[in-house]
């Protein structure tokens, strides 16, 4: 089988790059620049350079690979990035969805294609109750999630007209590998830093953010279950267990050996963001149900993990 996919050089690309690799998968990326691409991650795969609102150059690469699956990761993927870059974001996470859906029905028409859309939690906007699930309201509430929605309800379109395509809402998942502009990661940095004296306090935003934090590599297991079965349906990818930003850091100031924990948060009004979810929590039944899907790592050893590789660094 043959995979295209988009922002594999990016966290959970790399890692459905190796999750399709173990299964003997051909995978072919595209990126914006092979220098993107950090040498040693995410397994062996052909690349492919474009960028991805290019859009003839993007319908070339398609029509070239044939993939049996394409699977779309690229992504602005910072909701605090999207206010700044509302336009950016709405090309990139919007648009080049659907630039991509129809260059994979065109060569659909000789290989039939797979589409796999990610999705995300932020579709949910400020859901009034949790968990949230694939019958949740779509009602985004920044420019990230607004692109992500269209994305998602496009993928619901083509699939209607006859298309095999799967949107997959995924919720926050993370990794060593997961960039500082994430709450997590700059957390666990943040932690080693003050373990190791260089700094004294971390500087937040919201605190009481109660998030569904998974392992990146569970999420692009699930990915890779979707590719492999081609079942054309929504999926809720989550834990279906909600912290704090407080919990997370305080586990995470513990885990590095820092004492008074509670003494080294800060709250800095600029880490605040003007609309933000109180919870999004995932119901992930369905995927469990249907292809066996579920978390195989903890909160306390996401925390863990992430912690440990940051002090390594
Ligand atoms: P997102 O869910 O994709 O936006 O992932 P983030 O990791 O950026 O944010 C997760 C939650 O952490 C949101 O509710 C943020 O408001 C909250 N948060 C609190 N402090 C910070 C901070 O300093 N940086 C970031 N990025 N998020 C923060």
């Amino acid at each position: 089988m043959r995979a295209l996919i988009t922002g594999a050089a990016g966290q959970t690309g790399s890692y459905l790059v190796e999750a399709l690799n173990g299964r003997g998968w051909d995978c072919h990326a595209l990126v914006r620049s092979a220098s993107d691409v950090e040498q040693g991650l995410g397994g062996s795969m052909t690349l492919h350079e474009a960028d991805l609102t290019d859009f003839p150059a993007v319908d070339a690469v398609v029509a070239t690979v044939r993939a049996d699956v394409v699977v779309n990761l690229a992504a602005i993927s910072s909701v605090a990035r999207s206010w700044s870059e509302p336009v950016e974001t709405a090309l990139l996470n919007g648009a080049a969805v659907a630039n991509l859906l129809a260059a994979v029905e065109r060569t659909s028409v000789e290989t039939p294609a797979h589409f796999i859309q990610a999705s995300s939690a932020e579709i949910f906007g400020s859901p009034s109750s949790s968990p949230q699930d694939e019958a949740t309201t779509v009602a985004p509430t920044n420019p990230y999630g607004a692109a992500k929605a269209y994305g998602h309800l496009l993928v619901g379109a083509y699939r209607a007209r006859g298309m095999s395509a799967s949107s997959l809402v995924l919720y926050n998942h993370e990794s060593p590998r997961r960039p500082h502009a994430f709450v997590t990661r700059k957390i666990t940095a943040g932690a080693a830093q003050i373990a190791q004296g260089s700094s004294d306090h971390l500087s937040l935003g919201n605190l009481d953010a109660r998030r569904d934090w998974g392992w990146a590599p569970d999420y692009a297991e699930a990915i890779a279950l979707v590719a492999e079965a081609r079942v054309a349906d929504d999926f809720v990818v989550a834990t279906g267990e909600a912290h704090s930003v407080r919990e997370f850091a305080l586990a995470a100031l513990r885990h590095a050996g820092v004492q008074d924990p509670e003494g080294r948060l800060r709250v800095d009004p600029a880490f605040l963001r003007p609309t933000d979810a109180v919870e999004l929590v995932g119901d992930s039944s369905k995927i469990r149900r249907r292809l066996g899907w579920r978390p195989t790592v903890t909160f306390d050893q996401i925390v863990g993990s992430m912690v440990d590789a940051d002090l390594l660094r």
